[in-house]
């Protein structure tokens, strides 16, 4: 398949897209062990698009079971890291080679753009896993400073049985950042998609296995939060869990750890992310260019969503209309059109949901200044255009929850102590922006927020190379970097007498 394709073309391969629903344990898919299955509804067009298999506790135990045996057979967790290396690299080659395929899968499962989807999802997450397998041979070991009678070795080793569940606004690519150094440290998996998202997780399963990790390492649960989600943080082997998803769901999680075998729980959880923007930003149009990106890329459904923008009262005035301008092209369309930028939410339910908060902030007092409305012609999914507010208080509803959809709130400030307290007047402490020409305002109000990534003059920057994540309950954890690493590895100290 090419990469270059028209809307038509992309239709076409929908159309007769074969998506396989099965759960895949021991280098084999197959059904549930309870046989249940639920139907996957596309929020393009509202098509039932795939069975998929509904896990549940027998299908975790078999799971976990089979990661065990392997785990401790060593064919994975003592291969040479070089070894792994070059499988890990092969299996990101064969994401590559099949992108065409599993971007047609991303958009149809929870309705992202399919220029999205093959641009920056499926390379994202190719670039995670080999990132990660090209780094496993490089890392060592510490010796520790010890008297010269002693030897003292500090070494990590893998967990044991990992649990990695995701949720769906990234599907492949929030997956991909926890699997390569999961998976390159001698983990073996158990992936548990979002029931909303499941369909690249289940197709790749394969694909590890076509690249030579052995059956048993890699295995995928799809199945609901409150079944097979729940069955794997309860469970009394699986060593840890890898999470990305709501601060509710993450709360849960730590619980479930405490009630269980203590196993590690890795959390990325919600946000929501202050803009500060203050009048003195080098240039205003391109600021709120960016603010409009920031709210409205994959419909808004993005942790680090700028949904809070804070802007300095006397630039007021004049950022409001260029960010009116910036809003406007972002109107949905058909997520197969590969000209599209903003497409579907993720179903219905989220929908309403994000129509309820918009509700919400007319009734408590806030106004809305353009947008809203849901649907687009000719077809029958789950659309809205972008939600701008003015006039929003910090303790509003729709300043405070994480509303995971295109609803931004304009917040007005005076002085630069006042943004940071509004920007930090929040449960959530996972990202921020600040806009200013001046480097030691930019320093001063980087340091005082309490967020995991701060960006300067721009929104959203960021690779492999550095650590995401939050402060607060944002979460604990940290993809990305080597410091990913930390969450699938054991810190051991051995001392030689000598
Ligand atoms: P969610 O918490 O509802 O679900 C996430 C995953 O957890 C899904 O796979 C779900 O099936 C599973 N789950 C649900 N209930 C469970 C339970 N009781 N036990 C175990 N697993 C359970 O989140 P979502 O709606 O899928 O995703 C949106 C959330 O993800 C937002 O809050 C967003 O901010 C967050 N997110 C965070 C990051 C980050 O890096 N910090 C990145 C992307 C998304």
């Amino acid at each position: 398949m090419t990469l270059q394709k028209s809307f038509s073309e992309w239709s076409t391969l929908a159309a007769s897209a074969t998506v396989n629903g099965q759960c895949f344990i021991d280098g084999q898919y197959r059904q549930a062990v309870e046989e249940q299955v639920f139907d996957k509804i596309s929020p393009v067009d509202g098509r039932v698009i795939a069975s998929i298999a509904r896990c549940t506790t027998p299908d975790v135990d078999t799971a976990v079971a089979c990661a065990r045996r392997v785990f401790e057979a060593g064919t994975w967790s003592r291969m040479a890291p070089g070894q792994r290396k070059r499988i890990l690299i092969a299996f990101a080659e064969l994401i590559e080679k099949h992108s065409a395929e599993l971007a047609l899968l991303e958009t149809l499962d929870m309705g992202k753009p399919i220029s999205n989807a093959i641009n920056v999802d499926i390379p994202g997450a190719a670039n995670a896993i080999r990132w990660s397998a090209e780094a496993i041979d490089k890392v060592y070991g510490e010796i520790a400073p010890t008297p010269q009678d002693q030897l003292g070795l500090i070494t990590r080793e893998a967990v044991g049985v990992v649990a990695v569940v995701v949720p769906w606004n990234f599907p492949l690519l929030m997956a991909s950042w926890k699997l390569g150094p999961a998976l390159a440290t001698g983990n073996s998996v158990i992936l548990k998609p979002s029931e909303r998202s499941p369909m690249t997780a289940i197709r790749v399963a394969q694909l590890a296995s076509e690249a030579g990790i052995p059956d048993g390492v890699f295995n995928v649960l799809p199945g609901y939060g409150h079944e097979a989600g729940s069955a794997l943080s309860l469970h009394m082997d699986v060593d840890a869990i890898a999470f990305t998803g709501s601060t509710a769901i993450a709360k849960a999680l730590m619980i479930a750890s405490g009630r269980s075998n203590l196993k590690r729980v890795w959390t990325e959880a919600g946000g929501k992310s202050p803009n500060i923007v203050f009048a003195d930003a080098p240039d205003l149009k391109a600021a709120a260019v960016s603010a409009a990106s920031a709210i409205a890329y994959n419909q808004g459904q993005v942790c680090v969503a700028g949904s809070r923008l804070l802007i300095e009262r006397s630039a007021k005035a004049e950022f409001m209309e260029h960010l009116q301008a910036a809003l406007e092209p972002w109107a949905p369309s058909h997520p197969l059109d590969p000209a599209t930028q903003l497409g579907a939410l993720v179903d219905q339910q989220h929908l309403a949901q994000v129509r309820g908060f918009i509700d919400t902030g007319i009734r408590e007092g806030a106004r809305l200044v353009q947008g809203g409305e849901t649907g687009i012609a000719g077809v029958d999914g789950c659309y809205l255009k972008p939600a701008l507010f003015d006039g929003v208080d910090n303790a509003m509803t729709i300043a405070q929850a994480e509303i995971f959809g295109p609803v931004l709130s304009v917040i007005a400030f005076d002085t630069a102590e006042e943004a940071v307290a509004i920007a930090n007047d929040t449960p959530y402490g996972l990202a921020a922006a600040v806009w200013t020409r001046d480097l030691s305002k930019a320093h001063r109000v980087a340091k005082s927020i309490r967020a995991g990534s701060v960006w300067v003059n721009q929104y959203s920057a960021g690779d492999m190379t550095a650590p995401f994540g939050g402060f607060k309950q944002s979460g604990n954890g940290r993809d990305r970097s080597l410091h990913s690493f930390d969450k699938y590895t054991e810190l051991k100290s051995t001392w030689i007498k000598l």
